[in-house]
């Protein structure tokens, strides 16, 4: 297809008009600088940066629509405008958040935008910073949980994030996983006993478990914190700001009036706080657990006695421009409750439960348990386990053809009453359907995203 060939007055929506602001940023930027002598003119090879950007377009076509609404499969989204702007503008200078030298003023925005993190935790003096994402922030807290008890094992929930695994073989700790409830969280009586038998240094508490948005009882955990004394260590990595909606289930509103008790906590500015990927961040309660990191690198910090983020951090390098891109998403969408970005993430949720309810009034359908946040889980009617996994990929694929683009996952039979249902249970986990309801703007496209499953579902059956 041409470029002529395009009808510019429909679109998906793809923002344009803000690179005109782009434009006045960078103006602000250069005179910032002007007082160096002149180098010439630093543009591009403007004929090759044309070919090859329109080739690059042509490629990224081939993606799943993740900023369109009828995009409800997997946790994903584009990041807000502002972070998208800020992070491209901050790449004009490309700052490096390890040391003061690298990255002076994204370094300070860094610890702005991650100590108000803390403040929505209520925590007022904290140890803490961006990361490349998730899976580096809970390295990072269970490497000072290992400092702190050394060869002790961490235990995590079966729905826990494979990372933790993973990351504490790494660490040489060992590890064990603990059931799950049928709602996917944490099972405490199994906890309990475990922790009877001795040895454990260090419980995950996931909030928001990256399968199905459970949520582990918090309050819970943090009473047996008291009676067995091991470290407490919450990765909300998903689910970290639900706190501040108004449309939370009691259980899970409990959990996350508890969040600032744990000892650290992990919460992805990259998954819910509509930023680009590459930004994680790690915080602990207690700011004196900072001592593990110190080292004397002979050639970073020059600048000045302030603290430079490369001296608590284990990534050294790391993008100003992620920081750059956070602290101006958040003055536009500060962390409060009740505020524009709360309504967001409720308005999310309130579309999970929306679909949540018109799956369990049409018998086509297996629902799972009702979402803890904005992520729902749902298998589809058939003989046994076994069919109704085969159903749910033809549904997958059938929907996909519709332009409604699911997830599947492989999740415990136990989390789906197939017994009720009259369903043969003849496997121990279901491969079913899952939709993360993560951009406000889904609540609107609820009913359409149904219609477009019902559709979807009903060619399935009549294939099968
Ligand atoms: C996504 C996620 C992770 C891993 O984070 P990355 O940013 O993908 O590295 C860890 N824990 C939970 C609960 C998650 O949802």
């Amino acid at each position: 297809m041409k470029d002529t060939d395009m009808d510019n007055s429909k679109t998906v929506g793809l923002d344009k008009q803000s690179l005109d602001v782009m434009r006045q940023a960078l103006d602000r930027m250069e005179c910032a600088f002007a007082s160096l002598p002149e180098t010439g003119d630093a543009s591009a090879d403007t004929q090759a940066t044309e070919k090859i950007l329109l080739d690059v377009a042509t490629r990224l076509g081939d993606n799943y629509p993740y900023f369109h609404p009828l995009y409800a499969g997997q946790m994903l989204k584009p990041p807000h405008p502002i972070a998208r702007l800020s992070y491209a503008l901050a790449m004009w200078i490309n700052p490096n958040n390890h040391a003061l030298d690298g990255g002076r003023a994204s370094s300070h925005m860094e610890k702005e935008a991650v100590a108000d993190i803390a403040r929505m935790v209520g925590w007022t003096t904290h140890l803490g910073h961006l990361t490349s994402g998730g899976t580096m922030a809970n390295l990072e807290a269970l490497w000072v949980a290992g400092r702190l008890a050394p060869g002790k094992t961490v235990l995590a929930s079966e729905q826990a994030h494979y990372t933790h695994g993973r990351i504490s073989s790494v660490l040489g700790l060992p590890f064990e996983a603990v059931p799950c409830s049928q709602l996917g969280r944490l099972d405490m009586n199994a906890l309990k006993r475990r922790l009877d038998g001795g040895g454990i240094g260090t419980v995950v508490a996931t909030i928001g478990t990256t399968a199905t948005g459970s949520v582990d009882p918090l309050p819970e955990l943090l009473a047996l914190r008291d009676a067995y004394g091991f470290r407490l260590h919450a990765d909300a990595a998903y689910g970290g700001y639900f706190g501040l909606t108004d449309n939370l289930a009691d259980p899970a509103r409990q959990a996350y009036d508890r969040l600032g008790d744990v000892d650290s906590l992990v919460i992805d500015p990259h998954k819910h706080g509509l930023q680009p990927y590459g930004c994680g961040c790690v915080l602990s309660r207690d700011p004196a657990v900072g001592r593990f990191y110190k080292h004397d690198s002979p050639y970073t910090y020059f600048s000045s006695s302030e603290l430079h983020l490369g001296e608590i951090s284990l990534e050294c390098s790391r993008a100003g421009a992620a920081a750059v891109a956070l602290w101006a998403t958040m003055r536009h969408l500060p962390l409060e409750r009740g505020g524009s970005f709360a309504h967001g993430l409720a308005a999310g949720r309130r579309a999970a439960l929306s679909l949540h309810k018109k799956l369990v009034a049409d018998d086509r359908f297996v629902p799972g348990f009702a979402p803890e946040l904005d992520i729902v889980i749902w298998s589809l009617r058939a003989g046994s386990v076994s069919e109704s996994s085969d159903l749910a990929r033809r549904v997958f694929d059938e929907a996909a053809d519709r332009q409604l683009h699911l997830a599947l996952a492989e999740l415990p039979t136990a989390f789906f009453d197939f017994e009720g249902a009259g369903i043969q249970c003849d496997q121990d986990t279901v491969t079913c359907l899952r939709s993360v309801l993560m951009k406000p703007e889904h609540e609107s496209w609820v009913d359409r995203i149904w219609m477009i499953l019902g559709e979807a579902t009903d060619a399935a059956i009549t294939a099968s």
